[in-house]
C-alpha cells in the first residue's frame, strides 16, 4: 500500500492570499468602475535593468551556436558568476567568504525550504512570529513538529517580534540548535544592528547551534551601520549559513536566480559529537538534487555586477524606496505607528483593529489591497503589511485615497 508523509496532514491551508483574492474579486465583482491598487503582494513590478537584459540576449545567442552551446553546467554555478558575488557582496564589505562557499540556485525559497533536509530529525528549532511562511512549513513537512494548537505548532520555539522588542526577536530562554533569522525582515520591514547580530553569533557558539541567515532584502539597506551580511560578524562563519537572491535586488522574481553561502568553516555535531563541515552536506545535496541555474540566467545575474548593472539596480531599489518613503510619510500624517520602509520594501503598520477588518475596511473604502498581518503568524494580528512594490503613480493614486477615507 502506498501511504503518504502524514506529515503533511498537520499543515495548514494557507487561506491568506486565496481569502484576499477571493475578496478582492468580490469587491470588483460590486464595483466593476474601480481601479484596484495592489500593494499586498511581494513581486516587483519594473522591469529588468538594460544591462541584465543584453547579458540574457547574448548568452541565448551563444547557445544558439554550436561553438558556444552550454549542457549541463556545474551545479554549484558558474565561477563567472560565484566569483562576481564573492568580490561584489562579501569580499568589497570586508566579509572573507570565497567563490567556493557560494551555491547558486533558482531562488531562496527553494534554499531555505531544502536546508533543513540536512540536519536531524530530534533538533530544537526556533522560528520568529510573524514570519515569512517557508521556514515554518518545510519543517512541518519534514515532521519536527507536534499538531497546529491554538495558532501555533507544538515543538517548535517562537521568537516573538512585537512593537515591544522594536519587530527583533529576543534570544530564546531556552537552548535551541536551529535558529531562522531574515533582515530586513519580511513581513515587519525591521532590520537588525551589528551588535544583536553579534548576540545571536554568540548564542550559537555558545550553544553549539546554527543561523540561517535570510537577506533577501539586503539590497534595501540603506543605513550604512547596518550589517549587510551576517559574515561582517566576527565568527560568523563558523555558525551561519546566509540566504541572498536576485529577485528583488535585480528584479529577478520571473527570471529565478538566488545564492547560498555556506562557509567551509561552517560546522554542526552527530550524535557522538563529532564535527562535520555543512558545506560538503549540502554540496552533496545541490549535486544530488539539483541541476543548476540555466546559462542565460547566470549570465544575466552577473550582468548586476558591471558597472551599468550597478547603476541600473541601484535605481531600481531608488525607485521602490521612494514608493516606501511616500507610503511612511502618509501613514505617519494619518497618526498610525508603523516599523520598516526606511531599509526594506515593507511596510508593517498597527492597524488599530483586527487584521482582517483593516483589510476589509482598506479594500472596501479605498480600493487599495493590502497583506493582513494576521496570515504570518499570531504576533502579526493587529497588524497589515503595505508593499512599495508597485508604480510611484499608483502608490500616490492609493495613498491619496487612504488619506481622504482615513483622515
Ligand atoms: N526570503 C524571503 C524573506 C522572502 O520574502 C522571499 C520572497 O518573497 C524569498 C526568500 C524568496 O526569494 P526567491 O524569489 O529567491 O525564491
Amino acid at each position: 500500500m502506498i501511504t503518504i508523509n502524514e506529515h503533511y496532514l498537520k499543515l495548514q491551508a494557507s487561506y491568506l492570499f486565496s481569502d484576499i483574492a477571493r475578496r478582492v474579486t468580490a469587491f470588483q465583482e460590486m464595483n466593476p468602475e474601480k481601479n484596484i491598487i495592489k500593494l499586498g503582494i511581494g513581486d516587483v513590478t519594473r522591469a529588468l535593468p538594460q544591462a541584465c537584459v543584453e547579458a540574457f540576449h547574448q548568452a541565448v545567442d551563444e547557445m544558439a551556436s554550436d561553438t558556444g552551446f552550454r549542457g549541463y553546467g556545474p551545479e554549484q554555478g558558474y565561477d563567472f558568476l560565484r566569483q562576481a558575488i564573492a568580490e561584489n557582496d562579501f569580499r568589497a564589505r570586508g566579509a572573507d567568504i570565497s567563490s567556493a562557499e557560494i551555491f547558486i540556485s533558482d531562488g531562496a525559497k527553494c534554499d531555505t525550504g531544502n536546508i533543513q533536509e540536512l540536519f536531524s530529525q530530534d533538533i530544537i528549532i526556533a522560528i520568529p512570529d510573524p514570519v515569512y511562511p517557508v521556514y515554518l512549513d518545510t519543517n512541518v513537512m519534514a515532521g519536527r513538529t507536534g499538531k497546529y494548537k491554538d495558532g501555533r505548532y507544538e515543538g517548535i520555539v517562537y521568537l516573538e517580534a512585537t512593537k515591544e522588542n522594536g519587530f527583533v526577536p529576543q534570544l530564546p530562554k531556552q537552548k535551541v540548535d536551529l535558529i531562522y533569522l531574515c533582515f530586513p525582515n519580511n513581513p515587519t520591514g525591521s532590520t537588525i544592528s551589528k551588535d544583536e547580530l553579534k548576540t545571536w553569533v554568540e548564542y550559537a557558539k555558545e550553544n553549539n547551534a546554527l543561523i540561517l541567515f535570510d537577506a533577501a532584502y539586503e539590497a534595501f539597506i540603506r543605513d550604512e551601520s547596518l550589517p549587510r551580511t551576517i559574515y561582517e560578524i566576527e565568527g560568523a562563519k563558523e555558525v551561519a549559513i546566509e540566504f541572498r537572491s536576485f529577485s528583488k535586488s535585480a528584479g529577478f522574481t520571473g527570471t529565478r536566480c538566488a545564492y547560498t553561502v555556506v562557509p567551509k568553516e561552517c560546522r554542526a555535531f552527530d550524535k557522538d559529537g563529532n564535527i562535520h563541515h555543512v558545506h560538503d552536506l549540502w554540496n552533496r545535496r545541490h549535486c544530488t538534487k539539483f541541476n543548476g541555474v540555466s546559462y542565460p540566467v547566470q549570465r544575466a545575474a552577473a550582468a548586476v555586477y558591471s558597472e551599468s548593472g550597478k547603476q541600473q539596480t541601484a535605481e531600481l531599489i531608488r525607485y521602490y524606496l521612494r514608493n516606501a518613503d511616500l507610503i511612511c510619510k502618509e501613514i505617519k500624517a494619518l497618526g498610525y505607528e508603523y516599523d520598516g520602509g526606511e531599509n526594506s520594501p515593507y511596510i508593517w503598520i498597527d492597524g488599530k483593529r483586527n487584521s482582517w477588518d483593516f483589510f476589509d475596511l482598506l479594500l472596501n473604502s479605498t480600493g487599495v489591497v493590502c497583506t493582513p498581518g494576521a496570515g504570518f503568524g499570531s504576533c502579526g494580528e493587529g497588524y497589515i503589511r503595505l508593499s512599495a512594490f508597485n508604480s510611484y503613480e499608483n502608490v500616490a493614486e492609493a495613498m491619496t485615497r487612504i488619506r481622504r477615507e482615513l483622515g
